[in-house]
């Protein structure tokens, strides 16, 4: 069956308490499909502004993996036998075994597997791809895509309030967390929809009842199948497979009548058990707002359907997640769930993990996922998780960071009403009067300051 298009299916809840960051990730990067589609690589000459291998010492007893990174023409790294990752001399014998690079079927399954063995693993300087960021003319699809949204009131507060469909086997206090959660939210923002939440429990047969209304409400009926075979599958899997903490947002835009949701599954232990101790209902809270922030970013999302090599209309994923988190900690603090100090430490937290992440990936930056391309190319080079800390780590400091440089308002407001006719390049030029190249610029040097002079700039104390 055709992949349906009206699927733009992504984000991932999730922040985080540091030390599970990891483990939370790894489960959602399992349970969900991403539904960006799929593009070739080519090879593009590089950029020199990362670090200078020259200037790079590599750890003591490195292991070089026998990869050739540059076999394909493309100068991934500056080595001459293409030899980018090494095993630090602390690597686990199990992840020497098992991790292995490369594009075939069983290299690509088993790196899944053991993907986490990157951090038993140093890379070279990552040399990166030259892209021309210039916004691609709109095509007529595009414009048509826009003209019907916009028709429908894709773009303006529904005057329809959200609706929860909740497992029965929920306990009370994370419903009830859930909803405080998405009223919050919707609060601050405005009421964009119809939307509809579905909170998924560990029983499988309420999961199956929630699969299914979720596949009606936003799916046609020609194509219900597929959907309970894709997203009706990740919706029992939360409920069986995995620990909890994780979801999805949708915004079915291709339908008649367009619509978006929101899948759920509050944080669950080992044996599967749900937990209503107050963290807990805080991340709760949290996870809401942040997908409710994904709904926003949706429905501000008008021309839709561009080409997968077409530039900043398919939003650069660091500001997709990174304003999400930004915004669930700011609404954390706004709405008395979390303190200052609270929110002070996710920050410190983040710049000590990005200040390791550079260590470990020199030369890797956020500018690496601005296209699917590069997306792709820097997958090749250190994986998922290392893309994933771009997106949420690094880019939540950056909107810390562009909020500190402009102002709240321009983060949360600002930016998304230029964006539904701008596309996400050209809506972060025009309101904070920066081109992205310069910004990118500016946000390195800030990230070579010590956390300490970061957390000043920050407006936080040390
Ligand atoms: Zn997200």
């Amino acid at each position: 069956m055709t992949k349906p298009l009206l699927v733009i299916l992504l984000l991932l809840p999730l922040s985080v308490r540091a030390a599970d960051a990891q483990d939370q990730f790894v489960n959602l990067l399992d349970t969900i499909t991403l539904v960006r589609s799929g593009v070739s690589l080519k090879s593009e000459t590089s950029e020199s502004h990362t670090v200078p291998d020259v200037d790079w010492t590599p750890p003591a007893n490195v292991e070089w993996i026998q990869h050739d990174f540059n076999a394909s023409g493309d100068r991934l790294c500056d080595a001459a036998d293409g030899f980018c990752a090494g095993w630090l001399e602390t690597a686990s014998q199990e992840c020497k075994d098992n991790f292995r690079f490369g594009d075939s079927e069983q290299d690509t399954q088993t790196r899944l597997e053991y993907e986490s063995c990157v951090y038993e693993m140093v890379f070279r300087p990552y040399l990166s791809m030259t892209v021309d960021r210039k916004a691609s003319k709109l095509t007529d699809s595009q414009k048509e895509n826009a003209a019907r949204l916009k028709a429908l009131g894709w773009n303006q507060p529904s005057a329809q309030a959200v609706a929860f469909r909740v497992a029965s086997d929920i306990p009370e206090p994370i419903v009830e967390a859930s909803k405080e959660g998405m009223f919050a939210a919707i609060d601050l923002l405005g009421n964009y929809g119809p939307l509809r939440v579905y909170i998924v429990g560990n029983d499988l047969n309420e999961a199956e009842d929630l699969a299914d209304d979720f596949c009606d409400f936003n799916y046609p009926p020609d194509q219900k199948e597929y959907c309970l075979t894709d997203q009706g599958e990740a919706i029992r899997e939360m409920a069986y497979i995995y620990p909890g903490g994780n979801g999805f947002q949708q915004s079915s835009w291709t339908l008649d009548a367009p619509v978006q949701s929101f899948v759920h599954n509050p944080y669950a232990d080992e044996n599967n058990q749900h937990s209503t101790d107050k963290d807990e209902l805080i991340r709760d809270r949290q996870v809401n707002a942040h997908e409710y922030f994904h709904v926003y970013q949706g429905a501000h999302n008008v021309y839709r359907g561009a080409d997968d090599s077409a530039f900043g209309w398919a939003t650069t994923r660091w500001v997709e997640e990174g304003s999400a988190v930004y915004f669930e900690q700011l609404i954390s603090e706004r709405s008395n769930w979390q303190t200052h100090s609270d929110i002070s430490a996710r920050v410190r937290n983040d710049l000590i993990a990005m200040k390791a992440f550079t260590t470990q990936f020199p030369g890797v930056s956020m500018r690496d996922v601005d296209t699917s391309e590069q997306t792709e190319r820097l997958l090749s080079y250190c994986g998922e998780l290392c893309i994933g800390q771009l997106q949420y780590e690094f880019g939540h400091i950056a909107f810390q960071y562009l909020a500190v440089k402009t102002s709240e308002d321009k983060v949360l407001f600002d930016y998304w009403d230029e964006y539904t006719e701008l596309g996400w390049a050209n809506a972060f030029v025009k309101v904070f009067d920066q081109s992205i190249e310069d910004f990118y610029t500016d946000f390195e040097a800030f990230l070579l300051l010590s956390v300490d002079e970061q957390l000043d700039v920050l407006g936080i104390d040390p």
